[in-house]
C-alpha cells in the first residue's frame, strides 16, 4: 500500500504513458510499405496523366470512365495522405528527430510534384461548358461526386487563362507571400521586456499574453500596456504590411471580378453573403448581452467598471485539478447521456491506443484531432497538465474525433469538413461535458468558475470574433481608396471594438493598436467570421437538442456521418436548421443568453463575497 502510494506521488503526470500506437498507419519508420507506397504514388501519377490528360477537355470521357477516374484519383490522393498523416504524428511528438524530417522533406516534395501533375484535371473540369458539365455530374454513375464536381466548379467565373493564373502564382512569392514571411519573421523576433514591480524580465509575446489569466490586475495592465508599448514603435512596419496585404486582396478581387472584399472567402467557405450578413446583424443586436456579462465580471472582480485586460482575469483563483482517468470516465459518462455510439466510439481511442496525452519533452504543445484517411481512424494528441481544462479540450479533440470516424463512410473527396462546419462535434462534444460536469458538481464556488469560463470562451469566438470581421470589412474597404495610414487603421479597431464594449468595458487609449498583431488579418482575410458561424451554429445545435431531446440524436449522428457530400446549408437543413433565418442564429445567441443568466443567478446567490 505505501508503495503504491509512493508510486504514485512519484508520478507527477496523471497520463504519463499513454501514448498513441501509430502501426495501424505503418509499422515504423523503417516500414518498408513506405517506400513502396512512396514509388506507388509516383507511378500511379504518371499512369493517371498518360490515361486522362485531354480526355476530359475533349468532351468525350463517359460517366463510367469519369466515376473511375476519380476513384483513381482518390487513391493516389489517400495514399499520399497517409504517408503525410503518418510522419506529421510522427514530428508532433518527436519534433527534433532529423530521420522524420527527412522523410517529411520526401513526402512534401512528392505532395508538390503530384499537385503539379494532377493539376491539368482540374482545369479540363473547369474548362467544361456549364450544360456538358451538369449533364456528366447529373449521371447515377457519379451520384457520390456530384456535389464535389459541382462545387469544384465554383471558382470558375473567376479564374484566368492559365498562363496568366501561372504569372499570378509565381509573382505571390514576391508579394503576398513576402509580405506575410515578413510579418511572421518580425513578430516572432520581437521580445518585450517587461518590467513589474521593480523586477525585468524579457519575454516573448506567448508568454507575455499569458498574464491575461493572472489574478493580479495590475501585472495584467502591466503586460497590455508593455505589448502595446512595443507594437506602436513598430507602426511603420506593421501598418505598411497591412496596407500592402489589404492592397493585393483589393487588386485580386479586381483582377478575377470579385464584387465584394469578402466574396472570396464566402466562396471558399460555400456560404452566401446573406446568410454571412445575417448572422452578423443578429450577433450584434445582441451585443446587450455581453454588456450585462461585462456588468456581472466586474462585481464579481470588484470593479466599479472592468477594462479590456479584465476580461480573462480569472473570476474564481482555487479550481480542483483532474487526473486523466478522472478526465476520461467524466466525458465518456457525458456522451453516454447523449447516445450509446458516441460513448463506444470515444472508448476505442483510449482502448486501441489513439491518443498521446503525456507530456513530454520534443512533443509539440496544444491538442489536435488528426483525421488521416477514411481507410485507417483518426489519431488525438493532448498535453494534459491536471487541470479542470484539460478535460473540455479532451471532449473537443474527441468531438472532432467522432466526427472523423463516422466520415469515413465517405471516400476521400467528400472526407474533410469546410471551415465553417469543423468545429461542429467539437464544440458540441464540449458542451455535452459542460453540462454533464455542471450536473454532478456541486461546489458552487467551482460551479461558478465553469460558467463564467464558457461564457468568456462563447464570447471570444462570437463577439469578439464579429468585432474583427467587422474591423476588417471597414478597413478593407477604405483601402480600395487609399492608403491607410496608422491612424486610420486604429480608429477603424477603435470604432469596430467600441460597439462591443461600450460603456461597459474601459479602454485604454493603447488599445488602438489591437489590431497590429492579429495574425488571421495577415494571412486569411476574413477568416474570423468562420469562428462565429461554428461556434453559433452549435450553440444552436445544442438549443435543438435540450428543446428536442432524444428525437434529435440520430439526425445529429447522420449530420456527423455524411462529411462534406453535400454543401453545409444542405446537410444543415436535414437535421432541421435552416441558417438562411434570423431566427436560426438567434436561436445561439439565446443560449449564451440563458448561460449569462446561469451565471448571474448563480452569482447572485454564492458569488456575492467581494
Ligand atoms: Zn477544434
Amino acid at each position: 500500500m505505501a508503495d503504491a502510494a509512493a508510486k504514485q506521488a512519484a508520478k507527477k503526470n496523471s497520463a504519463e504513458g499513454i501514448r498513441w500506437n501509430l502501426q495501424d498507419l505503418y509499422l515504423g519508420i523503417d516500414d518498408p510499405c513506405i517506400e513502396r507506397d512512396l514509388k506507388g504514388c509516383r507511378s500511379e501519377c504518371e499512369a493517371f496523366e498518360k490515361q486522362y490528360r485531354g480526355l476530359i477537355k475533349s468532351g468525350s470521357i463517359q460517366p463510367a470512365q469519369l466515376k473511375q477516374a476519380l476513384v483513381d484519383l482518390e487513391k493516389i490522393l489517400e495514399t499520399l495522405s497517409k504517408l503525410g498523416s503518418f510522419v506529421g504524428l510522427l514530428t508532433a511528438v518527436d519534433n527534433l528527430n532529423n530521420e522524420y524530417r527527412k522523410l517529411e522533406d520526401r513526402i512534401d516534395q512528392l505532395g508538390v510534384e503530384i499537385q503539379n501533375r494532377l493539376t491539368f484535371f482540374d482545369l479540363e473540369w473547369l474548362e467544361l461548358e456549364d450544360s456538358v458539365a451538369e449533364k456528366l455530374a447529373a449521371d447515377p454513375a457519379l451520384e457520390n461526386y456530384a456535389h464535389y464536381l459541382i462545387s469544384s466548379r465554383r471558382y470558375k467565373p473567376y479564374t484566368k487563362s492559365e498562363p496568366e493564373e501561372l504569372i499570378l502564382n509565381q509573382k505571390s512569392l514576391t508579394a503576398r507571400t513576402a509580405w506575410i514571411n515578413l510579418f511572421d519573421e518580425f513578430l516572432a523576433s520581437l521580445k518585450y521586456d517587461f518590467e513589474y514591480e521593480g523586477e525585468k524580465q524579457t519575454l516573448t509575446q506567448p508568454a507575455l499574453l499569458s498574464l491575461v489569466y493572472d489574478a493580479d490586475r495590475n501585472k495584467r495592465r502591466a503586460a497590455q500596456e508593455c505589448l502595446y508599448a512595443e507594437l506602436s514603435s513598430h507602426q511603420l512596419i506593421l501598418t505598411n504590411v497591412f496596407n500592402a496585404l489589404a492592397q493585393d486582396h483589393g487588386l485580386n478581387d479586381q483582377i478575377r471580378k470579385y464584387g465584394s472584399p469578402m466574396a472570396s472567402r464566402h466562396l471558399a467557405n460555400e456560404v452566401s453573403p446573406e446568410v454571412v450578413d445575417r448572422m452578423m446583424e443578429v450577433v450584434e443586436a445582441n451585443y446587450p448581452i455581453a454588456h450585462r456579462y461585462y456588468k456581472l465580471k466586474s462585481k464579481l472582480l470588484g470593479l466599479e467598471k472592468m477594462a479590456t485586460y479584465d476580461q480573462y482575469a480569472p473570476v474564481v483563483t482555487k479550481m480542483p485539478s483532474c487526473e486523466y482517468q478522472e478526465g476520461k470516465k467524466t466525458v465518456l459518462a457525458a456522451f453516454r447521456k447523449f447516445h450509446r455510439t458516441m460513448e463506444d466510439i470515444a472508448s476505442r481511442f483510449f482502448d486501441d491506443d489513439w491518443i498521446d496525452a503525456e507530456v513530454r519533452a520534443g512533443k509539440r504543445g496544444g491538442a489536435f484531432s488528426a483525421g488521416t484517411v477514411p481507410s485507417v481512424h483518426p489519431y488525438i494528441l493532448l498535453n494534459w497538465t491536471e487541470k479542470l481544462r484539460d478535460v473540455s479540450t479532451m471532449a473537443h479533440e474527441l468531438g472532432h474525433g467522432i466526427h472523423q470516424y463516422l466520415s469515413r463512410e465517405q471516400s476521400y473527396l467528400n472526407f474533410h469538413h469546410p471551415l465553417t462546419v469543423a468545429e461542429t462535434a467539437s464544440v458540441f462534444a464540449e458542451f455535452l461535458t459542460f453540462d454533464y460536469v455542471m450536473e454532478t458538481e456541486t461546489d458552487p464556488e467551482v460551479r461558478l468558475g465553469l460558467i463564467c469560463s464558457k461564457v468568456e470562451d462563447a464570447f471570444a469566438t462570437v463577439f469578439r470574433q464579429n468585432v474583427l470581421t467587422r474591423f476588417e470589412w471597414s478597413a478593407h474597404t477604405a483601402r480600395r481608396e487609399a492608403k491607410l495610414s496608422s491612424e486610420q487603421i486604429c480608429q477603424f479597431w477603435w470604432d469596430a471594438n467600441h460597439a462591443l464594449y461600450g460603456e461597459s468595458v474601459e479602454m485604454l487609449p493603447m488599445y488602438k493598436w489591437g489590431w497590429s498583431y492579429i495574425p488571421h488579418f495577415i494571412h486569411t482575410p476574413f477568416y474570423c467570421y468562420a469562428y462565429v458561424f461554428g461556434e453559433l451554429l452549435v450553440l444552436s445545435l445544442y438549443r435543438m437538442y435540450k428543446e428536442e431531446g432524444e428525437s434529435f440524436v440520430p439526425k445529429y449522428l447522420q449530420l456527423l456521418k455524411s462529411g462534406c457530400s453535400e454543401a453545409p446549408e444542405v446537410l444543415l437543413k436535414k437535421v432541421g436548421a435552416d441558417i438562411t433565418d434570423a431566427e436560426f442564429w438567434q436561436k445561439g445567441l439565446d443560449m449564451l443568453d440563458s448561460l449569462v443568466r446561469q451565471a448571474e443567478s448563480l452569482a447572485e446567490q454564492h458569488g456575492g463575497k467581494k
